[in-house]
C-alpha cells in the first residue's frame, strides 16, 4: 500500500476549468475533493459553471437505483451544452461508472470519459488521452495489498472540517450491496499516512476530522501488527489541536466494545455514532448477510450508552427486503421504538443487478414497500422529535463553519438568518446562534451557545462565550 502524494502542478500548464457533479455518499464526496485536487496539479481550477467549463464530471453513486437514473437524466441534460462546444469533455465516474464502464461509453456516445474510484490516481494520463481525441473507460481494480491512497492536501480542504479516507471498499458481502463489486476489497490506509495527513489539515486551520470507510471500524485488517481500529481512534485522538473527532460508518459486527468504551474516555471523540441496522427481524438480517442478531445490536447500543449516556445515535433501515413478512416488518419497527434513535436513515428496498438479493424474488409489492416506509418514517420523527427536545435551555459546544445557510431557513420555515452562524453540536445537530463577530472572524472557532429554539432538524441559541484560541 502506498500514499499518492498531490500532483505538483506542471510549471507551464493550460488553465482550464472543471465542474463537479456529485451523487451519493460522504465517500463520494471525498473523492470528488481528491478528483480535483489532482486535476488542480494539470492546471484544472473548480467552476460552478457547468455551461463554461472545459470539463464536466459526474461522480455517481449505485447504492440505490434512484442515483443510476439520476446520472442518465444527467447526461441527456448536458447533451445540448456538449452539442455547442464540442471541445468540452464529459465525464463519468464512482460506482455507476465502475459497475458500467465501457458498456456507459457505448451507450452515451457524446461520453469521453468513464472511470472508476480506484483510478483516480490515473487521471494525468487518462487526461492526456482524451486531449490526443481519445474516448477512455477505466475500470481496473487496485489489488488491496497494493491500494494507491491518495493523500489530502491541506490546502484542497479549505474549511474547518475535512475527511479523511481510512478504509476503502468492504469485505462483508450483504446480500443486498453493491459497494463490494464497485469499490473492490477491503484495504486499510497506514497509520504513519493518516497521522501525517490529520496533523496537516490540523496544521492548515481545520479542528474536526471524520474517519471515512465504507466499513470504517474494519481499519487494520491486513496491516502489519493487526491494530485495531480503536488503535486508531487513541493515536489520532492525540493530534495536538484536533478539537472533534468522527467516523463513519460503522459496522455493528465489528464494533469491539473497546471502540465504544472509547466514547466515554476520549474527549474529543464527538459524541454521536451512526450505526445501520437495517432490519429489526433476525430472520431478514441472516438473508441480509449482516452477521448480526437483533440482540447484539441493541447490546452495542447499550454498551455504548453506558460509555456515554448523552451520545446521539443514527441509524439506516431497509423496507421491503425479499421476504420481508408485515411481522418483520413489525419487529423493526420495535426496535426502531426501543433503540430511541436521534435520527435515522430508511429506504424502501429496490435490487442492485450483481447483488446476491437481486436473484430472489422481490416479493413485496411497491405499494406496500411504500406505507412500510411511511410508518417506519413516522415512528421516527416522532422520536427524533422527543429527542430533539431535551436540548431545549442547555448549553453545547459549537464548531462554527460560517454564516447561516438560506437553505436551512427554508427548510425549517422560519424567519431571516442574516448575520447568524451556524456549526454542529458534537452531537451532529445544525446550530445557529447571532454573532458578536463578523463570520469570516470566527469561521472554525469553538463557542458555547445556550439553546432557546428547537426546530425540527436544527437548534437556535443564544452565545454564552467563546473558547479562547
Ligand atoms: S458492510 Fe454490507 S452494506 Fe456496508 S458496504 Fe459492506 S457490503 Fe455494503
Amino acid at each position: 500500500m502506498i500514499g499518492t502524494s498531490p500532483t505538483d502542478p506542471p510549471s507551464e500548464v493550460p488553465s482550464r476549468t472543471v465542474h463537479v457533479i456529485t451523487h451519493g455518499c460522504q465517500m463520494n464526496v471525498h473523492d470528488s475533493r481528491r478528483i480535483v485536487q489532482v486535476l488542480a496539479g494539470l492546471g484544472y481550477r473548480e467552476t460552478p459553471d457547468p455551461a463554461g467549463a472545459d470539463l464536466v464530471l459526474i461522480n455517481t453513486c449505485s447504492v440505490r437505483a434512484r442515483p443510476e437514473n439520476k446520472v442518465l437524466g444527467t447526461l441527456a441534460r448536458l447533451r445540448p451544452l456538449k452539442e455547442f462546444r464540442p471541445g468540452m469533455r464529459l465525464a463519468v465516474c464512482g460506482c455507476v461508472a465502475q459497475q458500467h464502464g465501457q458498456d456507459l461509453l457505448d451507450r452515451v456516445p457524446w461520453l469521453d470519459l468513464v472511470f472508476g474510484p480506484d483510478r483516480i490516481p490515473d487521471l494525468p494520463r487518462m487526461i492526456r488521452e482524451l486531449d490526443e481525441g481519445g474516448r477512455v473507460a477505466a475500470t481496473g481494480m487496485d489489488d488491496p495489498e497494493d491500494y494507491r491512497f491518495l493523500e489530502v492536501d491541506p490546502s484542497s480542504e479549505p474549511g474547518p472540517t475535512a475527511f479523511v479516507t481510512v478504509t476503502k471498499g468492504c469485505n462483508r458481502f450483504c446480500s443486498y450491496c453493491i459497494v463490494p463489486f464497485v469499490r473492490g476489497r477491503e484495504a486499510s490506509k497506514p497509520l504513519d499516512l493518516l497521522v501525517r495527513e490529520v496533523r496537516g489539515l490540523v496544521a492548515a486551520g481545520v479542528r474536526e476530522v471524520t474517519l471515512l470507510g465504507q466499513n470504517v471500524n474494519a481499519w487494520g485488517r491486513g496491516l502489519p501488527g493487526d491494530p485495531r481500529f480503536a488503535d486508531l481512534l487513541e493515536t489520532v485522538s492525540a493530534i495536538p489541536g484536533l478539537r472533534r473527532l468522527r467516523f463513519v460508518t460503522s459496522h455493528p459486527a465489528d464494533a469491539e466494545d473497546r471502540m465504544l468504551d472509547l466514547f466515554g474516555r476520549l474527549p474529543n471523540l464527538a459524541p454521536y455514532l451512526h450505526l445501520p441496522v437495517q432490519a429489526g427481524s433476525d430472520a431478514v438480517l441472516q438473508r441480509m448477510h449482516r452477521g448480526y442478531t437483533v440482540a447484539h445490536y441493541l447490546g452495542r447500543l447499550e454498551r455504548v450508552r453506558r460509555a456515554c449516556p448523552d451520545i446521539a445515535l443514527s441509524t439506516d433501515v431497509i423496507v421491503g427486503f425479499p421476504g420481508e413478512t408485515r411481522e418483520d416488518f413489525e419487529a423493526t419497527l420495535a426496535l426502531v421504538q426501543e433503540a430511541r434513535f436521534d435520527g435515522m436513515f430508511s429506504f424502501a428496498y429496490s435490487p442492485r443487478p450483481g447483488t446476491a438479493a437481486a436473484r430472489w424474488p422481490d416479493d413485496v409489492p411497491a405499494p406496500e414497500k411504500a406505507v412500510r416506509l411511511a410508518e417506519v418514517q413516522s415512528l421516527q420523527d416522532a422520536i427524533s422529535a422527543s429527542r430533539m427536545a431535551r436540548y431545549r435551555g442547555r448549553e453545547v459546544e459549537v464548531l462554527v463553519e460560517g454564516p447561516s445557510r438560506d437553505a436551512t431557513r427554508v427548510r425549517e420555515g422560519i424567519g431571516d438568518r442574516r448575520g447568524e452562524v451556524q456549526g454542529r453540536s458534537g452531537t451532529n445537530v445544525p446550530v445557529h446562534f447571532r454573532s458578536d463577530l463578523p463570520a469570516d472572524q470566527v469561521r472554525g472557532r469553538m463557542a458555547r451557545v445556550r439553546v432557546d429554539e428547537v426546530l425540527a432538524h436544527s437548534l437556535r441559541g443564544t452565545l454564552v462565550q467563546w473558547e479562547e484560541t
